[in-house]
């Protein structure tokens, strides 16, 4: 291979990652120009690899959002840590399958460190598995389904072998701020997504434990649970101990899907948020939220690790099985071929730290705290939510117009980017912060930005 390639692409990447400090953040795309750029025929002939990189690069930039970088508080996304971003880079060089331990030695026992690495990190119970997933819908997915079997086992039914076609009634339960995701898994596992019992939830989200007690008691039978770690809009997490001491009582199965919030349990200012954590099943996570790691990198734990491997074994004859020394990673998600995305985890676990990772959730926290105590000393602005972790939930005026047409001149300004959700029936402005490399000055010059929006779009005090 032509050593230049390599060189010239990594100089590519390297005038991106620079220009993400200054690079207008969710810049307006012309569409058809960008569908202009990269599209077109498809070549008859060869094209060098240079000349096709060089021109990829240039053509996709209009159409690049900069959600790595400093100011982008949009959905929960952070960047990749430059550990985890070169460890990439090495998975694609490598170009490992992590299939079966055959396949990829380095790969499998990667991911066994990183397992151990996390039950550590979360305290969670030991002979605990885990899965690398492409993120948290399919770690939702694979914790669901490990589920499923185990209280369908438990009910004499095989669901793996028999399907759901006359199996025992097996009651879902999940919190009324329940992700989408949890729906979509139980729409795939053909639990359906509208036969879920719901438990109310409080101002912040949070599961209300007497209505989940009330729930089980009138269900009377062993169910599935789904609860929360870090709601979407608010950051708020579920009381996980109350719910856990409520499943051991029905003799469930508890799942906590942490797909930001779980990180929250590296921390030891913020571990208090997800007492009694291990009392539950199975988790989820994902290392590309506010770990920093690059796509894919979700992550499923579960307890039972039986469970977990007949849910998801494939073992087919012709895979070279390994009598259950070494791991092979097509038992713990739902895909047999895949890219060795261990070896990212790895590197951010590895380049962090204990330290490092409970810093990393920390600043985030603080420098959301910044941000909505900055936004509301401004007349006429509310913080919707308590700000415990990452997440603000912002309103201008008491007003969803007002409200709105704030979020679409910051979005136009460039500065910095977020979005909007409702919020218990109101409009508001959602602010995450995620990534690893915003500071403090960030938060400033995109608090006065924001503010300075309002006025423009008419905020009285
Ligand atoms: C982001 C998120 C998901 C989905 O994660 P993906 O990695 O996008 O699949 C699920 N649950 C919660 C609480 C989330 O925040």
């Amino acid at each position: 291979m032509d050593d230049r390639l390599l060189e010239r692409t990594a100089g590519l990447a390297a005038d991106f990652l620079g220009s993400l400090a200054e690079r207008p953040v969710g810049q307006p795309v012309d569409l058809p120009a960008l569908r202009g750029a990269l599209g077109g025929r498809l070549p008859d002939e060869p094209l060098p690899p240079l000349e096709v990189i060089e021109a990829l690069a240039r053509d996709a930039d209009a159409g690049l959002v900069a959600s790595a970088g400093p100011r982008y508080f949009g959905f929960v996304v952070g960047g990749g840590l430059p550990a985890a971003l070169a460890a990439d880079w090495l998975a694609s060089a490598w170009d490992q399958n992590a299939a079966l331990y055959a396949l990829s030695p380095a790969a499998a026992v990667v991911e066994e460190v990183v397992e151990g690495w996390l039950l550590d990190l979360f305290d969670l119970p030991a002979g605990t598995s885990a899965g690398l997933s492409t993120g948290a819908t399919m770690a939702n997915f694979t914790a669901l389904a490990a589920a499923r079997h185990r209280l369908l086992a438990d009910a004499g039914w095989d669901a793996e072998r028999q399907g759901l076609f006359g199996a025992p009634d097996l009651p879902i339960v999940v919190g009324d701020e329940a992700h989408v995701t949890i729906f979509v898994s139980l729409q795939m596992l053909g639990l359906g997504r509208d036969r879920v019992h719901r438990v109310a939830t409080d101002e912040q989200g949070r599961m209300r434990p007497d209505d989940l007690a009330a729930t089980l008691a009138r269900i009377g039978r062993p169910a599935i649970v789904s609860a929360q770690a870090g709601n979407v809009n608010t950051g708020a997490f579920d009381p996980l101990l109350e719910i856990g001491q409520a499943v051991r009582e029905n003799g469930g199965w508890l799942h906590v899907d942490g797909a930001f919030g779980l990180w929250a349990a590296a921390s030891p200012v913020r571990r208090h948020l997800v007492e009694g954590l291990a009392l539950a099943d199975s988790w989820t996570t994902d290392a590309h939220k506010w770990l920093n790691v690059p796509y894919d990198s979700g992550i499923v734990l579960v307890r039972d690790r039986a469970a977990h491997r007949a849910a998801m074994t494939l073992g087919a004859a012709y895979y070279v099985e390994t009598a259950g020394v070494e791991r092979d990673a097509y038992n713990y998600v739902a895909e047999s071929s895949r890219r060795a995305r261990g070896f990212a985890l790895y590197a951010a676990l590895r380049s962090l730290g204990r330290r490092g990772i409970a810093d990393l959730v920390d600043r985030g926290s603080d420098l959301a705290r910044r941000m909505a105590s900055s936004l509301a000393r401004e007349p006429g602005v509310t913080v919707l939510n308590d700000v415990v972790i990452n997440q603000v939930l912002v309103r201008f005026g008491d007003d969803d117009d007002l409200t709105r047409a704030v979020i679409e001149r910051v979005q136009a300004d460039g500065t910095l980017w977020l979005g909007g959700t409702i919020w218990q029936g109101l409009g508001a402005m959602r602010i995450s912060v995620s990534g690893w490399r915003t500071t403090e000055a960030d938060v400033d010059r995109c608090a006065d930005v924001i503010v300075r929006c309002a006025r423009e779009a008419g905020l009285r005090g």
